[in-house]
């Protein structure tokens, strides 16, 4: 296990520089998760969670469903209330009291499985409206922002599409376009390919392969291993709401550690 900051050691495995006078270690951390508990009713779906992420890393989150992955990303964009613990955002408690919460997910972007764009409004629209509503940009820039991230994920020809008028792939690539039309800090990926049809997958995990490149900082819930294992600087594994291991790829996909990690892996390969 390295990358829990109680190790003093962050996702990707370099050493956490200071550490606050409240124990946080959250200097070059963009995002601290520590000790977060989520639980409905009396199910309790997350069990102290701890990593953390610095500018840069790609964290892919694998794991059975029912293990909390979806719960974790929703915690961490407060679409759902954490139960306990802490979550900071360069170095901000985000459930501190007087947090706007609008002004933070602008930081912290969501692509969802199934694409949740607005079925009435264009391509461009859809990248536009954020941008016009929370950042509050002029209609021209707005625009022009929009359409920069459109060309980015290969939309440019789609702009004046409606998403009823668009494939699966085409429909994420907007999403996509849309939450980096925000100029989010982080980037949250929800199962991005599980909805799509197979020969869609590739355009979509081309696109996140691009952004990963260039140093975007995305956290990836996902069952693309080939994904994880050459993308992801640092995998986590999810059983039962708790980190059941986690490492870098090598680790993970060459020599997990942990019987669990072996027997979901094995039975993730032979389907
Ligand atoms: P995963 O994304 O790994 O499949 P989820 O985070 O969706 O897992 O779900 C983890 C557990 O939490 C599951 O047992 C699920 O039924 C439960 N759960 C998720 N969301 C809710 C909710 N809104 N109300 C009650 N239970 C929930
Ligand atoms: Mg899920």
């Amino acid at each position: 296990m390295s990358g829990s900051a109680r190790n003093g050691v962050t996702a990707n495995g370099s050493a956490i520089t200071s550490v606050a006078a409240n124990g946080s270690a959250i200097s070059g951390a963009i995002l601290e998760v520590r000790r977060l508990t989520k639980s409905f009713g009396k199910n309790m779906v997350l069990k102290d969670i701890g990593f953390s992420v610095r500018r840069g890393d790609v964290i892919c989150v694998i794991g059975a469903s029912g293990s909390g992955k979806s719960t974790l990303l929703r915690c961490i964009n407060l679409l759902e209330i954490p139960t306990g613990g802490e979550i900071f955002m360069n170095g901000d408690d985000i459930m501190a009291r007087g947090m706007s919460i609008p002004a933070y997910r602008a930081r912290v972007g969501m692509v969802f499985q199934n694409f949740n764009l607005f079925a009435n409004m264009t391509a461009l629209k859809n990248c536009m409206v954020g941008c016009r509503r929370v950042l509050h940009y002029d209609k021209r820039t707005a625009r022009q922002t929009a359409m920069s991230f459109l060309e980015k994920v290969g939309m440019a020809p789609y702009i004046n599409a409606r998403p009823r008028q668009l494939s699966g792939g085409q429909q994420q690539r907007v999403a996509i376009a849309r939450a980096l039309a925000m100029s989010p800090d982080i980037l949250l990926f929800d199962e991005p390919t599980s909805a799509l049809d197979p020969q869609m997958v590739g355009e979509v995990l081309a696109v996140m392969r691009k952004l990963a490149d260039e140093g975007l900082t995305m956290i990836v819930v996902t069952h693309e291993m080939a994904f994880a294992r050459d993308v992801s600087s640092h995998v986590i594994y999810m059983q039962d709401g708790v980190i059941w291991e986690e490492g870098p790829p090598q680790q993970i996909f060459q020599d997990p550690q942990r019987q669990e990690t072996r027997d979901f892996l094995a039975r993730f390969i032979n389907g």
